[in-house]
């Protein structure tokens, strides 16, 4: 089945009129917005779902996430932030090791709507550097932070060979302290998009942007929630099974 990637480029009447009513900062920010270029979101395969964990690795949250993960059976994909994997290479190269994919979240998580091109383009390529100089293999998908882009940063993401990639599935769960705030809307949204007929792009945090050890027990226990529930249903994959087309679109200067 052909991957599904949210299409390019709205008329330019269309984004002038966007730009005149404030629509382009929404543009910049709202997942499932068409005008900033692709982004791989979720197939047509109503019966698959994507972990994505964001904001890791935690030292004291992804090793328990690790565990529940493999109970299941199930694998999912980590966007890390560049400088916590520098610190924590024995528990990237874990992640992996236990099937896991890898990818790209910046090295800072700057909000990169209002980042430049040449401090985009470190934060991307240094985060690059580092996760493939721990794991000895390319890394192949890159989430904004915020979900927040312009043109320049996807088309940097893909120069860099990266595939960029949102959601259709978030519940704040990085404000939760109970599971009870997280699971039974993330229930919710993936029960809507089979109904849709597609497959759920899941976010969960395992870590967050402002410290390493950040409590994220309710994201985990959401997750632990979602298997329990789903994995008789349907298939946990990594967003390797998703891999959409090579873009063509290269420049990143
Ligand atoms: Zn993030």
């Amino acid at each position: 089945m052909t991957p599904h990637a949210v299409s390019l480029a709205a008329p330019l009447a269309a984004t002038a009129a966007l730009a005149a009513g404030g629509g382009l900062l929404q543009a910049a920010h709202w997942p499932a917005s068409r005008l900033y270029g692709s982004a791989l979101i979720a197939p047509a395969r109503p019966g698959e779902i994507a972990l994505t964990f964001d904001d890791g690795p935690n030292p004291r949250w992804t090793p328990q996430l690790l565990e529940i993960l493999a109970r299941h059976n199930a694998r999912a994909t980590f966007f890390l932030i560049g400088k916590y994997a520098a610190l924590q290479k024995p528990l990237v190269r874990q992640m992996r090791q236990s099937g896991h994919t890898l990818a790209n979240h910046t090295w800072t998580h700057p909000n990169l709507a209002f980042t430049g091109n040449r401090k985009t383009r470190e934060e991307l390529l240094r985060t690059q550097q580092e996760l493939e100089s721990i794991l000895g293999e390319p890394i192949r998908f890159f989430r904004p932070p915020f979900g927040a882009r312009r043109p320049f940063t996807l088309r940097c993401a893909r120069s860099l060979g990266l595939t960029p990639v949102l959601w259709n599935a978030m519940a704040a769960d990085w404000q939760a302290t109970r599971v009870d705030q997280v699971a039974p809307r993330l229930t919710h949204l993936i029960q809507r998009n089979q109904q849709r007929g597609v497959a759920s792009n899941v976010v969960l945090h395992d870590g967050g942007q402002h410290s390493l050890e950040v409590d994220r027990s309710a994201s985990v226990a959401a997750a632990a929630t979602l298997l329990q529930k789903f994995t008789p249903t349907h298939h946990f994959v990594p967003l390797d099974d998703w891999q959409p087309q090579a873009s063509e679109d290269r420049a990143c200067s």
